[in-house]
């Protein structure tokens, strides 16, 4: 058994564990990543990059289907899903290889094999022990279903949806969360008959109950079929199709059922309970540094309780790799990382919900939406939706929420307004180019200081 030092360990190479490495070795420090499949992770294999490029097919096919009406001749003549995959896989393989790249540019040390945290500072792979000044954990999520509905044949998670060399006919779709939803919209655009099933009362129920109701209002014009405050009872399959069982007596036949109930922490079975790791419901526990209970042991990414995103992943990365070289960085504040789900229409908010806002600063909190409909880009885009902007009693905007496509691209303004505790006075003089959707962010902005420019009372 051969002992192996560097300054820092990092035991498994997705969002999280890559940018911590790329960081650390950019400050100096000698790093060894231990990754088990393919560094990049669920998000370049597996999440956000092949979904991505699934949502661009599908605003393909909308946008031919449509062509005619803004006088464009095309003719929608289907999908050639081996075309499609060809398409998404080259994207993953180019940005791939420039993430090796990457690695080699940094001198990371990248060791292909499973790693086993062993205690102490050190991770063994095949015998091998790896041994760290610090140790960071990224060993991230998987996709988990409900007790006693176990995947497998019609019964799939995403990674099967994302590997499909055939477009299904009818689809349930167990969960009307992010995944799920992004799922729904690419398959209604490729002709899939789509039923979206979700326990909680409305479709994305972690955003502000605004959101859900565009979102509900455009996939009901889609004719994406949902039903929500409805509990899953069962499902049975054969080679015909599967049976999907509701409480409220109802039976949904598909030919695929799709589980999008959320991911579930990647904890077990890598040594970390056994060396002595604190551990809840599955998550690896810290404190806001990162910290686990262990000295020089961090863990990042989605085994940390909290939003399961590659941006969260990337950001606690950088943040632990400046922290073990003495840097102090700010810790991150949780409220301030951007969600955006893709599908068409795009939901996209920071900060806290009307709801959230009320709780923490009482019923004085104002709210102000502006519609689309008066935005000029969003009419030439023939897109719906809105913005809608929270504000403190007496202080500055503390959650924007938008609807609408293309408004995952506002985001980067909305966030800065957030993190920088703007209020509308701050933000209202600033210039917004015409005609661009950013306006609508303007027009909300001008409206909430109580200048209101192109909205109609
Ligand atoms: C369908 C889907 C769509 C998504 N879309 C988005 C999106 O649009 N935007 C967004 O921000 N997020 C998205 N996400 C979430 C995003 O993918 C995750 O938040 C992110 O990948 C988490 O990074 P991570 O480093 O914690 O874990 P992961 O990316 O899961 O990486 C963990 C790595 O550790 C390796 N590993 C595990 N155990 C071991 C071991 N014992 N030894 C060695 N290696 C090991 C794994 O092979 C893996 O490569 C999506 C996820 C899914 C499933």
């Amino acid at each position: 058994m051969t002992d192996t030092s560097a300054d820092l360990v990092i035991l498994g190479g997705g969002s999280g564990g890559y940018a911590a490495a790329f960081r650390a070795a950019e400050l100096g420090l000698s790093v060894t990543l231990i990754e088990k499949d393919k560094l990049g992770g669920t998000c370049l294999h597996r999440g956000c990059i092949p979904t991505k490029a699934l949502l661009h097919a599908a605003e393909v096919a909308d946008e031919t289907r449509e062509a005619d009406a803004v006088g464009v001749k095309a003719s929608f003549e289907g999908i050639d899903i081996a075309g499609v995959n060809k398409y998404k896989d080259g994207i993953v393989a180019r940005l791939y290889k420039g993430l090796q790249g990457l690695a080699k540019a940094h001198k990371v040390n990248l060791v292909e094999g499973s790693g086993t945290f062993v205690g102490g500072t050190t991770v063994e792979v095949d015998g091998t022990r790896y041994t760290g000044k610090n140790v960071i954990l990224a060993t991230g999520s998987y996709s988990r279903t409900l007790p006693g509905l176990e995947l497998g044949g019609r019964i799939i998670a995403s990674e099967q949806a994302l590997s499909l060399d055939y477009v299904p006919k009818k689809v349930v779709v167990l969960g009307g969360g992010v995944i799920g939803v992004e799922f729904a919209s690419v398959w209604a655009s490729f002709g899939v008959d789509v039923t979206i099933v979700e326990a909680l009362p409305r479709l994305v129920p972690n955003e502000d109950e605004f959101a859900s109701k565009q979102l509900e209002r455009a996939f009901r014009r889609r004719k994406i079929a949902f039903k929500t405050g409805v509990r899953f009872t069962g499902a049975k399959q054969d080679d015909n199709g599967v049976a999907v069982s509701l409480e409220s007596g109802e039976t949904i036949e598909a030919d695929l059922l799709l589980v999008a109930v959320g991911r579930g922490p990647n904890s077990a079975g890598h040594g970390y309970e056994e060396a002595g790791v604190k551990i809840e419901r599955g998550f690896v526990i810290t404190d806001e540094r990162l910290r686990t209970n262990l000295p020089n042991v961090y863990a990042v990414g989605d085994i940390v309780p909290g939003l399961q995103l590659a941006h969260r992943g990337f950001q606690q990365g950088i943040f632990v790799a400046e922290e073990i070289a003495g840097q102090s960085p700010r810790v991150i504040d949780e409220s301030g990382i951007p969600r955006v789900t893709y599908s068409h229409p795009e939901v996209a908010s920071v900060g806290l919900t009307e709801s959230q806002a009320k709780d923490k600063y009482g019923a004085d909190v104002t709210t102000f939406t502006y519609d689309l409909g008066g935005n000029g880009k969003s009419q030439i885009l023939k897109t719906s939706g809105g913005v809608k902007l929270v504000k403190a009693p007496d202080g500055p905007v503390v959650g924007v929420h938008m609807v609408g496509d293309r408004v995952g691209e506002l985001i980067g303004e909305a966030q800065l307004i957030y993190s920088w505790e703007a209020f509308p006075e701050d933000v209202a003089p600033l210039i917004h180019a015409h005609p661009t959707q950013t306006e609508a962010l303007g027009e909300a902005f001008l409206a909430l200081a109580g200048k209101p420019l192109h909205v109609h009372s």
